[in-house]
């Protein structure tokens, strides 16, 4: 048997991260195999759905560096057949359609609950209706009493048996004729070949349903795997309250593709006391029987941690690469030839204590940055005994011809400690102040190297002013 996985999402909203989450497992779980990993776009809910959307979340998956097999599958395009089975299972009396309204519907399932365990069944579903084409009217599916209970193997939770008194007659085509969720899942899963269905386990009663439109129609199912949710810090399910929770708030941030897949490939999957490593690993270790039974957290610090490991294990040059594409698309900056260049030499300094592009870009931000604004806010930072020392020493440094690169500019600042009475930093945390905007920083005189002879006297003197002023 091929085996076949395929990750479906609605475009109702941004790629959430357990949707990203389960389109990894798919994906591991099909190359692991040497199968195909497909891609669909449940885009039947005309309501709900925005083909913007659906170009996010495609974009989304290719960042992530998931590659599909086959052309996507847009479901509307599959409304046809859908509505073929529809109609079969009608002439089966395997679905019913239902006139009820609204307050119909309110007052049956109000008696409903009155019965303790009952669901909604539709005073239609056994009636023989004639000549009513005109009135609006739902396609429901059938649940059957006898057996009244379904039985099937979970891949992850098990051996799972479900009471169907417990599921209600469901709609499988809405009143426009269109086929509802589960129905177009159903369908569009066999003529796929889809052999293992695996999502999240918010879809287990959907699983339920799903498995009796399959048994009506006779087909065989797929394997099914519920992967259990992901919880924030506190035990919840993770939702927009918790802040980031999208892919794309992760992309702002300028986590690097490979951390992101690294750190979903683990919420919730393990191999041995394997933390750190490259989806082609991933792929190599990949079974669904690694997959947990619990909710997995959501940590943001094991995320940095990894991103940190990404980073750093990267070439400069590609790091280069990422970072100006980051600048261009999330902070809408392009900077200038040489801005790039200083940023290069910059970069190798700078790595080791970033663990996103977002803090590479802050902690370089000042080498691109126009001065006198960002230079009074920073001027507020400096002591005033701190500006004297500064004002002094900048004085000095113009009075002398340097040779400009971070070796003589070392052994011109200790010398010049040495003469005043002066420790490093009282010299060097100054100087970051007003060249980097912050207090710690890489080494100070290579910063001033990089920035070069001109780029730093304009700076110094432009704080001097201010000062002064
Ligand atoms: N469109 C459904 C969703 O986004 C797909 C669920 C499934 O995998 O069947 O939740």
């Amino acid at each position: 048997m091929e085996i076949r996985t395929r990750f479906a999402p609605s475009p109702t909203g941004d790629l959430h991260i357990g949707g990203a989450r389960t389109a990894l497992f798919n994906y591991l779980f099909a190359k692991s195999m040497k199968g195909k990993f497909l891609l669909r776009i449940e885009d039947t809910d005309l309501k709900r759905s925005d083909s913007s959307l659906s170009e996010k979340i495609i974009n989304d998956i290719k960042w992530l560096n998931i590659p599909w097999d086959e052309e996507i599958v847009f479901q509307q395009q599959n409304q046809n057949k859908h509505k073929q089975i529809i109609d079969f299972l009608l002439e089966k009396g395997l679905a019913f359609r239902c006139y009820s309204n609204k307050e119909d519907l309110t007052e049956t399932s109000f008696r409903a609950n009155e019965i303790r365990g009952a669901v909604f069944r539709s005073p239609w579903r056994d009636r023989v209706v004639k000549d009513q084409p005109s009135m609006q009217n739902v396609v429901r599916f059938k649940v059957p009493s006898d057996p009244s209970r379904i039985n099937f193997t979970d891949k992850i939770r098990g051996d799972l048996s479900w009471d169907l008194n417990n599921i209600e007659d469901f709609i499988i085509a809405r009143s426009d004729g269109s086929s509802t969720y589960n129905l177009a899942v159903v369908v569009d899963d066999h003529n796929m070949n889809i052999s293992h269905v695996i999502r999240g386990e918010d879809h287990l009663t959907n699983t339920v349903k799903q498995l009796l439109i399959y048994r009506a129609l006779d087909w065989v199912p797929p394997i099914f795997a519920h992967i259990p949710l992901i919880h924030n810090t506190i035990g919840e399910k993770l939702s927009k309250r918790d802040g980031k929770s999208n892919l794309l708030d992760f992309k702002h941030e300028g986590f690097l593709p490979d951390a992101m897949l690294n750190y979903l490939a683990r919420l919730g999957w393990s191999y041995k006391n394997e933390e750190y490593f490259n989806l082609d690993q991933a792929i190599s270790w990949f079974t669904l029987e690694g997959i947990g039974k619990s909710p997995s957290k959501f940590d943001v610090k094991k995320l940095l941690y990894l991103s940190k490991k990404h980073l750093m294990a990267k070439p400069v040059n590609e790091i280069h690469e990422s970072l100006l594409r980051y600048m261009e698309v999330y902070k809408n900056i392009n900077i200038s030839e040489s801005c790039s260049k200083k940023l290069s030499l910059f970069l190798p300094l700078v790595v080791e204590r970033c663990a996103t592009l977002g803090e590479i870009f802050e902690s370089s931000l000042f080498l691109f940055e126009e001065e006198d604004v960002r230079l009074k806010k920073v001027l507020a930072l400096l002591e005033h005994s701190s500006k004297k020392t500064l004002t002094e020493f900048v004085a000095a440094i113009k009075s002398i011809n340097l040779i400009w690169n971070a070796e003589c500019l070392n052994k011109f600042i200790n010398t010049y400690c040495h003469e005043n009475n002066l420790k490093f930093r009282d010299i060097g945390v100054p100087l970051r102040i007003v060249l980097t905007g912050s207090a710690s920083s890489p080494s100070i005189v290579h910063i001033m190297e990089i920035l070069g002879e001109q780029k730093t006297l304009d700076r110094l003197n432009l704080s001097i002013d201010l000062i002064k002023n």
